[in-house]
């Protein structure tokens, strides 16, 4: 089992180092350099470490390599924390800066960064929730890592260093985050978009095949926050908080049967988990086309729910929350 994983976290080097001594082709080197100009092109090499990633997964190997994405000089990893939860790693191969979104828990990132011999430069969360920072504080301690939250939550992210507002921007290594702030779920709640990179970190406001519950928001808030992230680009991809996707298909199929496309991913969700894959990230695309609450004009949805013609779209979405919160 460890073969295999050990497998993966070398040819995840090796696709690295080649990409940064420009081996592939002439001219690699400078491409690499201009970040967001390689998506394709990375991700094409990355494919076999998509699939070895895949068999370790098979094989319930617990400490994985996996490098989910490869996009301009930013490598993404995913990392399963807790019960069910995602924490990702973010490393950008030019200056070797590390990163971690939302660690729930310290012990699995601190194992993923040993495994490469790597530093921690920076904890991104996206909000306050223990399952999005428990990590923080034995992590800021270990590696000396700055914290970066939402300046709502300043009070309540531990550790916070650096406290960032809707619409500002952040550098990480070179990569021009966006923060967007996605109230709904809690307050002060944030979503890191990359857009060089075609990626967006959503906590507990977007999920595959859902959204967070409302604990400290209204519908509008949620519908507004989820409205900002569907007007980025169909093929962002969506790295969420958790690993949900067969329990949301499950209701999302109930309230839309005959959304085909909602059939179809359901039924390829089931296979990847029964194999215990990830399903994340998905994308936009995807969400759009099968995610019940970006669907709250369906007129399917809006009839097995029974919301009416006249109702708004906040109003739908907080029909359909209830009806996620009594399945
Ligand atoms: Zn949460």
């Amino acid at each position: 089992m460890q073969t295999i994983s050990k497998a993966s976290c070398a040819m995840a080097s090796f696709t690295c180092s080649r990409a940064r001594t420009g081996l592939c082709v002439p001219g690699r080197r400078q491409l690499c350099l201009r970040k967001g100009l390689v998506y394709g092109f990375m991700q094409l090499l990355c494919l076999p470490l998509k699939t070895l990633r895949g068999a370790g997964r098979t094989l319930r190997i617990t400490q994985f390599c996996s490098v989910s994405n490869v996009s301009s000089s930013l490598q993404i990893e995913l990392v399963p924390c807790l019960r069910d939860n995602y924490a990702y790693l973010l490393h950008d191969v030019d200056t070797g800066t590390v990163g971690v979104v939302d660690p729930s828990e310290s012990i699995p990132i601190i194992n993923a960064l040993s495994r490469k011999n790597r530093n921690l430069n920076y904890i991104l969360n996206t909000h306050h929730h223990y399952d999005h920072t428990g990590g923080n504080e034995e992590l800021k301690a270990r590696y000396g890592a700055k914290v970066i939250g939402s300046g709502i939550d300043r009070e309540r992210i531990p550790g916070i260093d650096i406290a960032l507002n809707d619409g500002e921007k952040w550098m990480f290594a070179g990569h021009e985050v966006h923060v967007m702030e996605s109230p709904g779920h809690t307050r002060g709640h944030i979503s890191f978009y990359f857009p060089g990179s075609g990626a967006i970190f959503t906590g507990d406001t977007l999920f595959s095949l859902s959204c967070g519950k409302l604990f400290e928001g209204t519908p509008e808030q949620m519908f507004a926050s989820l409205k900002k992230i569907m007007s980025l680009p169909d093929d962002t991809n969506i790295y969420c908080g958790h690993e949900y996707t067969l329990s949301n298909s499950k209701f999302a199929v109930s309230i839309e049967p005959n959304n085909e496309a909602l059939r179809s991913y359901a039924a390829q969700v089931a296979h990847l988990q029964s194999k215990n894959f990830p399903t994340i990230p998905t994308t936009l695309k995807l969400e759009k086309a099968c995610n019940p609450f970006l669907r709250t004009s369906s007129e399917e949805i809006r009839k097995s729910l029974g919301i009416s013609a006249t109702a708004d779209d906040a109003e739908a979405l907080g029909i359909i929350r209830q009806a996620k919160d009594n399945f």
